[in-house]
């Protein structure tokens, strides 16, 4: 198996500087310890038509390289099914039927945190489910042996996180998010994953179902986002927040990210020497939208 890193966009529409930041990141995490690093297109839903090229493109132009062709998720389907009908082979899974009033109207089991999957359809009849599949198309759940799991960070430590019986499919036969990744992830010998820290506490969730799929758990880092002047995540709708608009300011969007991280250099190679995980900012970065040059 290969060892690699990966940068996994999701193709909704152009980067921002955060999420550039976050790729610089996961490249320099990756090149710095000879990994390979991959690109791979989160296309599964929420596609906006042209966006992936567009994304491909900037990360170029950042100067970020990878290795061979960006893999592109819905091209991926039989993977996440197979992956699926294993785990429901073992017993693993079962139908769920609840809207999304339901699970936030049921009274959560005791030992889960509130929002959590409350557990209605896991003991269901076979009469009761034949009844509710004319109601509406099930999702797919795990049936989760375990209340929560606990992962190794880079930046944060072990961090342990509830698990509940997550979507492993959507009821609209969408592969879930969670699913896909830690298929792809195992498929294809990523054992570093260096994501926004919007996603720590799925990592332990992630990481559990890697153990019942017998895949080993990648090493996670999991690094601080970029928040707006109000303080909220940065968006697009923020304005001037893409590579292609800053560039159009007169503005060098290496330059400003590589400052943001206090690493100095004009190019992704040129941080490489002497890149230490230790010395990142452990905070969110505020942008401040720079002056057009
Ligand atoms: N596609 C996800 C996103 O753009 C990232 C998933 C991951 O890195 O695990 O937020």
């Amino acid at each position: 198996m290969t060892i690699a890193g990966r940068y996994a966009p999701s193709p909704s529409g152009d980067l921002h500087v955060g999420n550039l930041r976050t790729a610089l990141l996961a490249w320099l995490f990756a090149r710095s310890t000879d990994r390979a690093f991959w690109m791979r297109v989160e296309d599964l839903d929420r596609v906006r038509e042209g966006a992936a090229e567009r994304q491909l493109e900037d990360l170029a132009a950042l100067g970020l390289d990878w290795d061979g062709r960006p893999v592109r998720q819905s091209q991926r389907r039989e993977l996440y099914a197979a992956a699926i009908e294993r785990l429901a082979a073992e017993g693993r899974t079962f139908e769920c039927f609840c809207t999304r009033r339901e699970i936030l109207d049921a009274p959560t089991a005791p030992h889960l945190p509130p929002g959590a999957y409350p557990g209605t359809c896991r003991t269901l009849t076979e009469q009761e489910r034949a009844a509710r599949r004319r109601e509406r198309p099930p999702a797919i759940r795990l049936r989760s042996e375990v209340d929560e799991w606990s992962v190794t960070d880079a930046l944060h430590g072990t961090v342990t996180a509830s698990v509940d019986d997550l979507v492993l499919r959507r009821n609209d036969g969408i592969p879930a998010y969670n699913l896909a990744v830690v298929v792809d992830d195992g498929a294809q010998g990523i054992d570093q994953v260096v994501r926004g820290d919007d996603l720590l506490t799925s990592a332990p969730r992630q990481a559990y179902l890697a153990s019942l799929l017998g895949i080993e758990p990648p090493e996670y880092a999991h690094v601080p986002l970029a928040l707006n002047l109000e303080g909220k995540r940065l968006a697009k709708r923020d304005g001037a927040v893409t590579y292609r608009e800053l560039t159009a300011r007169g503005i060098d969007v290496f330059d400003l990210i590589a400052a943001s991280l206090g690493l100095v250099g004009d190019s992704p190679q040129a941080l490489l020497d002497g890149f230490d995980p230790s010395q990142l900012p452990r905070e969110p970065w505020t942008f401040v939208p720079p002056a057009p040059a």
